[in-house]
């Protein structure tokens, strides 16, 4: 069977139609589809061993970014998100980014920093020397507190000293974490070994913890756009591509811009790491981190011009889990990563870091043609609909009502199905 992610006309089917036309581009089965997901793919007592003080779950929208080829692969995503508008504009971004040739993904070891804080140092050249001079033993002892990882090909890779102050210093084990997150595993590295490194500072151990600023465990993903799949009904593509790039140098020179800039480059990436039972407050935290760099907040994904095409690139680090974890053990990610048949966490990044990217070149030609609202605000028309009390078979009508009389409220909504109810007890009569 060859994966596609090219299912046209899904938008417009029903939920069980759908889940059929997922399963034969993925060979993902409907019984294991409805499994999965329905009631949330949570219960209250899984939930009650995950986290402290249960009374529930909560449950978000399960939905799937379409068009997606990474590499030459081809990927039906999963995206966990509550903003209208957001799945589709990714697989609607995907689509134009297909056209030439697809998401093109570079991806790092799975590399993660381990840090170790060291105080009350009296001589911080003396203790870098004596630890760089034992670097051997460090990876060593580093090994050996997470034996698992070791024997499946990971372990410790390198070891830095950094000075923070007079008498403060940091080092660092990079530990490659192959299909884990790693924080955990990270963890125990700094532990195992923190006494040791104390003992040849002549200090006292501070943190034993992972930074989330894992930039060495980047994603790099580019994309080239052809001019004409870009074009709107008004504009021609390569004035849509002038207003692309002007809109990414507005994010490049302006920190007020890159952060929303950003936020729609986390929409997509969130909604994946998600769906995919990762800790989006790891990879937010390191995202947005990484931005900042350079001592000034900056875009993740740029826009230039290149002949008669857009080209597009995104870097951010990426640590995520294909194994391990606590969500991992959650029925719905583990459905998603069933469905996305992943060989590596590194496939997994280069995924969700490419949802980003078309995240954000949805939104970025939306600002600069149409300006967001008009898609957006029709796909928000549903959520109110649905918060007015519209019942499902009306959703659409009602959305529809409310966009064309440019009024998406609940009160207009309350009146639009006024205004059906009494024409269809009307047709009744
Ligand atoms: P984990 O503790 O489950 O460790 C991964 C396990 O998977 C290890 O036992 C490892 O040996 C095993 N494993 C099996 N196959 C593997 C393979 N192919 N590659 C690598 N390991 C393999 O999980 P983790 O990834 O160490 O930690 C992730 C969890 O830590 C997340 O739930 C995260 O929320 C949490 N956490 C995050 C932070 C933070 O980001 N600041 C801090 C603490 C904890």
């Amino acid at each position: 069977m060859t994966r596609t992610s090219r299912i046209p006309g899904f938008y417009k089917v029903t939920v069980p139609e759908r889940r059929a036309m997922v399963s034969d581009a993925t060979g993902a089965d409907v019984g294991d589809l409805a499994r999965s997901l329905d009631g949330g793919g949570l219960d209250t007592e899984t939930a009650d061993k995950f986290v402290e003080n249960v009374l529930g779950t909560y449950a978000m929208p399960y939905g799937v970014a379409l068009n997606v080829r990474v590499n030459g692969k081809d990927f039906v995503v999963p995206m966990v998100v509550e903003e209208p508008s957001v799945v589709a504009a990714a697989s609607n971004a995907a689509r134009m980014v297909r056209a030439g040739g697809g998401f093109t993904a570079e991806i790092d070891d799975p590399l993660m920093i381990s840090q170790i804080q060291l105080v009350h140092v009296p001589d911080v050249a003396r203790a870098t020397e004596a630890i760089l001079g034992a670097r051997e033993e460090i990876l060593e002892r580093a090994d050996a507190a997470v034996p698992g990882l070791v024997a499946r090909g990971g372990g410790a890779r390198d070891l830095e000293v950094r000075t923070l102050d007079h008498d403060m210093i940091v080092v660092h084990v990079v530990v490659d974490c192959r299909d884990a997150m790693g924080a955990n595993l990270v963890n125990s590295v700094a532990e195992g070994v923190a006494d040791r490194l104390a003992e040849l500072a002549k200090g006292e151990v501070g943190l034993r913890i992972l930074s989330n600023l894992s930039d060495r465990r980047c994603v790099r993903v580019s994309c080239r756009v052809p001019a004409d799949v870009l074009a709107t009904d008004t504009l021609p593509g390569d004035r849509v591509i002038d207003g692309i790039v002007n809109a990414s140098r507005f994010a490049e020179l302006d920190p007020y811009r890159a952060a929303t800039h950003n936020k729609g480059i986390m929409n997509g990436v969130d909604a994946v790491v998600i769906a995919t039972g990762n800790d989006w407050r790891a990879i937010e935290a390191g995202a947005h981190a990484y931005a900042a760099r350079d001592g000034r907040y900056a875009p993740l994904a740029t826009w230039r011009k290149d002949g008669d095409a857009l080209v597009g690139r995104i870097a951010m680090p990426m640590a995520l889990g294909t194994v391990g974890g606590t969500l991992r053990v959650h029925r719905a990610a583990r459905l998603s990563l069933r469905m996305l048949g992943v060989s590596s966490a590194g496939e997994l990044a280069a995924i969700a870091a490419s949802v980003g990217l078309a995240s954000n070149l949805a939104a970025v030609r939306a600002l600069a043609t149409d300006g967001i609202q008009r898609g957006h605000m029709a796909l928000h028309a549903r959520s109110v609909a649905l918060a007015a009390g519209a019942r499902p078979e009306h959703v659409d009508r009602v959305a529809a009502m409310i966009v064309e009389a440019r009024d998406i409220t609940v009160d207009a909504a309350r009146r639009a199905m006024a205004t059906l109810e009494a024409s269809a007890s009307a047709a009744a009569e």
